[in-house]
């Protein structure tokens, strides 16, 4: 633009400031009011804004535009014009600032930049609004508004209306430079329209009232619109990080000004801040955070890059944060950062499922660790496989990779078909299998396995074996070993009771299928062996010796017998032989005569050499057959019988022996509650002293009333050790002879000590002795007027109880008695052992001794014996005044039996002795007396 034309529009009468401006924004003149407002200093210092218009204003054909800069005592308001040329080139810029009485001019600039213009006249109340006013709310000159501010403020939206008056309130009130406000106007067409409602009081009366106001409308529904386009895809954009978790957030560093997501100060719990520093931000972190923060800052400053790091906070409720962020910087062009722009994320919840998922993994590791479980994937076309580490481990193979067949080649053929049988019922939809598979390891280990294999399809993944393995060899092992056990007998290896039934049961069976055309008297024989005199030894000997001969007696039994032949051990000494094959009598009873005589030769045992015997029971099953049981109790009954009869005695079952067990069982059922029911009472036998003064000893003897029939003791005293009612029944005799002592001394009775029979169940029974003396003492009876008659084989059986025992009776005198002397053992040492004061005659010798010489000269010794050891000698069952006086020839010191009396009743009993003692009986026996034909 030259010169001469600046020349002229500067003389151009004009009441504006001016200032005429080059495309570049140079100021090229100013007008006198241009340069007393000091506008050329104000364009330069504010010559980015400036640019900014000219470039808005060369960009869009526009006139002018608004202009408005800090001034020196006030806000310069002006336009900024383009001075174009014809052909639409800019030559240059003019910025005016009008004077605030040239409206009309004011208004035509307004009125081409789009603006409405309003002047208020506020003295008299009335509005003058320009023609772009109207328009832009769609009225006409003739149906414009009605002109007072209160018909302006009622054309507002009622939602804006209080905002707009309390802005204007306060600028006209000066409390503000202008008066701005965006809402909301009815527009013609009913409707309504956004505006920004400006204006500033231009003219104030004297006293500084606000005398004159103008404003512009501009219209910003357009902007509106976009703003709210804008906020809505905002919001649209924030709801869909939010439900990533993430958001966005930016950052200036060189004002440390940013923009942070709200989110964030929700998951942080700390008030939203619009805009934040982040120094403020590192201030309230917490330090690892920060030191995250810091980092990955020096890493994006140095390399220019993005960076990627991550957080860890706690939340507003103290519970841990993750957070991810992404930062990327945006340089300029020397390479400095000017912004960082970046993303955060929430993946708390993804780290603490991935933690679970972890933890999870671990600990099934760890289980299937714990409980030996392998487990592996086996693609079903390429069958390549998969192992968890314990898989490897129980298979013996390193981890890694491992195709299954070099897998399988460790199997058995066996399990190899079953597994691979499997897989191909698997792939065709069979259901998951479970299979018990053995292999060897490569150090020739040999391994089971249990096996579950299934297919596994599900969605998404291609469908493939999954097998768990599980290591039961100690197991099956164990079961094993369990089954032995439960099967055989550990000491002799033989079958035991259980197996033994197995295959007798077996057997019977097979013996009855084949009965039919087999000789009805030919049958399957079981022979049951009970070695005699085992207890004994096992208790003199000790255990150990008592095994060893176990072992030896049942090697010796088994070479007798038959290939076919079962044999095992039922349990302590009893063995049970089955001919598994038709036999005769005569045939079973050879079979047990070959036992005892395998037995017949001593056992070394040590330096010791050990005898035992046997007993034997047969029973035959019938042609009706019989079951298993039924055949083994008769088998039972017939050793019974056998073994009273004596060592190495056998018997066949038959119908007597049948009977006998009958009676057995009846018994024993009817002794039990029989002591409480008082079926019992003792009966009561003088043992007479030879000449020498003493008065008579008198032993008490057991009667049983048994409502069922008679039972006399010799019957029902053994089924009483047996089933150990014994102990009890024992303890009332020793009572209620006590008692009856008492009763008979306090009635002023001449007689001795009272003496009763003990069985060796008794003295076994811990603290008997004990017992004896308490029951003594609550009698009122002493001790030492009490005999106990024990037989050899109780007395046999030395143990520490045994000789507590006789400690006890020793103690408190009670005497001591060794009853049927003579039957049992040939060795005497426990009567040097035992304080033992009489021996028993046993009756048989004296039924015998005037008959035979052998039973004379038993008797005879036996006296010798106890008299070279100290004891008194009784003879028992003497009938005959002949026996008695070849007895005291002999030197036998008591008498016992009918030549006295009977057994006698209580009453009868005191009978006697008063008779014994007053006919002088004490002095020699005549030989009858009233009472001794009574029998009880
Ligand atoms: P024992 O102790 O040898 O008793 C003597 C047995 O010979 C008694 O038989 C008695 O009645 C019988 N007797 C006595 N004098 C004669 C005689 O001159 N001729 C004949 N033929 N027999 C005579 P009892 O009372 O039947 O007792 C049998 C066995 O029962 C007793 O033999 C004893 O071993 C046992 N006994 C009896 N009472 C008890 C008791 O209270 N406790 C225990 N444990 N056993 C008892
Ligand atoms: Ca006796
Ligand atoms: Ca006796």
């Amino acid at each position: 633009m030259d010169a001469g034309a600046i020349a002229s529009l500067m003389q151009h009468p004009i009441n504006s400031a001016l200032l005429v401006l080059d495309e570049e924004g140079q100021v090229l003149a100013a007008n006198p009011s241009a340069q007393a407002l000091a506008l050329p200093e104000a364009a330069a210092r504010y010559a980015p804004l400036l640019q900014d218009l000219r470039l808005a204003l060369a960009g869009n054909q526009q006139q002018a535009v608004a202009c408005s800069l800090p001034g020196l005592e006030r806000r310069l308001d002006g336009w900024l014009r383009a001075v174009r040329a014809p052909e639409g080139g800019v030559l240059a810029y003019t910025l005016s600032i009008p004077d605030p009485d040239g409206a009309s001019r004011w208004q035509v600039a307004l009125d081409s930049a789009g603006h409405g213009l309003w002047d208020w006249d506020i003295a008299a109340n009335r509005i003058f609004r320009s023609e772009s006013w109207l328009s832009m709310l769609g009225y006409t000159a003739e149906d414009a508004p009605d002109d007072s501010m209160e018909t302006a403020f009622a054309l507002v939206h009622p939602d804006d209306v209080e905002r707009a008056r309390a802005n204007m309130r306060s600028h006209l009130a000066g409390h503000t430079g202008a008066y701005v406000c965006e809402h909301r106007v009815r527009h013609a067409d009913g409707g309504w329209r956004w505006v920004r409602d400006s204006g500033r009081v231009v003219a104030w009366s004297a006293d500084g009232r606000p005398l004159r106001m103008v404003g512009t409308y501009t219209a910003i529904e357009e902007q509106k619109q976009l703003e709210d386009r804008l906020r809505r895809q905002q919001a649209l954009l924030e709801e869909i990080q939010r439900l990533a978790g993430m958001a966005s957030w930016s950052w200036d560093p060189l004002t440390d000004s940013g923009w942070w997501p709200r989110d964030l100060y929700r998951l942080l719990g700390q008030p939203v801040r619009t805009r934040d520093s982040a120094r403020a931000w590192l201030r309230r972190l917490p330090r690892t955070a920060t030191s995250a923060l810091r980092r990955a800052w020096r890493r994006m400053r140095r390399d220019g890059l993005p960076v990627h790091f991550e957080l860890e906070l706690r939340d507003g409720h103290g519970q841990p944060l993750h957070l991810q962020a992404w930062s990327q910087p945006q340089l300029d062009a020397d390479g400095h950062i000017v912004r960082v722009l970046g993303q955060v994320q929430n993946v708390t919840e993804r780290r603490r499922a991935d933690a679970l998922l972890r933890w999870r993994t671990e600990l099934l590791e760890r289980v299937s660790t714990l409980g030996h479980i392998g487990g592996c994937e086996i693609e079903p076309d390429t069958r390549r496989v998969q192992w968890t580490d314990e898989c490897c481990r129980l298979h013996g193979l390193p981890p890694g990779p491992l195709a299954l067949d070099d897998a399988l080649a460790l199997y058995t053929r066996e399990s190899r078909e079953t597994f691979e049988a499997a897989l191909v019922r698997l792939a065709a939809g069979g259901p998951p299998e479970q299979l018990e598979l053995c292999f060897y390891r490569q150090n020739g280990q040999r391994i089971r396995v249990q096996v579950l294999v299934e297919l596994d399809s599900r969605d998404g993944l291609a469908p493939r074996f999954v097998a768990l393995f599980r290591d039961v060899s100690r197991e099956l092992e164990t079961s094993e070993r369990i089954e032995l056990l439960s099967h055989y007998d550990l000491l002799t290896g033989l079958p035991n009771r259980f197996l033994l039934r197995v295959q007798a049961e077996e057997a019977i069976a097979a013996a009855q299928d084949g009965a039919g055309d087999g000789a009805p008297e030919q049958g399957l024989a079981l022979l049951l062996v009970d070695l005699d005199g085992f207890k004994s030894i096992n208790d003199s000997f000790g255990h150990a010796a008592g095994d060893a001969m176990l072992k030896a007696a049942a090697g010796r039994m088994h070479h007798t017998l038959q290939g076919g032949d079962l044999f095992g051990r039922l349990g302590g000494d009893e063995f049970m032989v089955v001919l598994r094959r038709p036999v005769e009598i005569a045939e079973a009873e050879d079979a047990a005569r070959r036992l005892i005589a395998a037995l017949s030769e001593p056992l070394a045992f040590g330096s010791e050499h050990l005898k035992v015997g046997a007993s034997v029971g047969i029973a035959r099953l019938g042609p009706d057959g019989q079951a298993f049981d039924d055949l083994l109790r008769a088998a039972h009954a017939a050793l019974q019988v056998a073994r009273e009869r004596g060592r190495n005695a056998w018997q066949v079952h038959n119908e007597e022996i049948q009977r006998h067990a009958r009676r057995r069982l009846e018994i024993e059922h009817a002794l039990r509650g029989a002591l409480e029911r008082e079926e019992f009472t003792l009966v009561y036998q003088p043992q007479v002293s030879i000449g020498d003064g003493h008065p008579p000893g008198i032993e008490a003897l057991l009667r049983w009333h048994w409502p069922g029939g008679s039972c006399h003791p010799g019957e029902f005293i053994p089924i009483a050790e047996q089933c150990g009612e014994i102990v009890r029944l024992g303890e009332w005799v020793i009572a209620e002879a006590c008692r009856q002592a008492v009763a008979w001394h306090a009635a002023g009775l001449n007689f001795g000590r009272i003496a009763v029979n003990v069985s060796g169940v008794q003295l076994r029974d811990p603290g008997f002795a004990e017992r004896v003396v308490a029951l003594c003492q609550r009698a009122g009876w002493p001790p030492a007027r009490l005999e106990l008659e024990l037989t050899e084989s109780a007395l046999i059986l030395d143990s520490d109880n045994l000789r507590h025992c006789f400690q006890v009776f020793e103690k408190h005198g009670v005497q001591l008695a060794v009853d049927d002397f003579g039957t049992g053992f040939s060795n005497l040492h426990y009567l040097n052992r035992f304080p033992v004061q009489r021996l028993k005659i046993d009756r048989s010798f004296v039924t015998d001794m005037l008959r035979d010489a052998n039973a004379g000269e038993v008797t005879q010794a036996i006296v010798h014996i106890g008299h070279a050891l100290g004891m008194r000698v009784v003879a028992e069952g003497v009938e005959t005044q002949e026996e008695q006086a070849q007895l005291k020839a002999w030197g036998c010191d008591e008498i016992q039996g009918y030549v006295y009396t009977r057994p006698l009743p209580p009453r009868e009993l005191a009978q006697w002795l008063r008779q014994y003692h007053e006919a002088g009986l004490a002095e020699g026996w005549s030989g009858t007396l009233p009472l001794r034909a009574q029998a009880r």
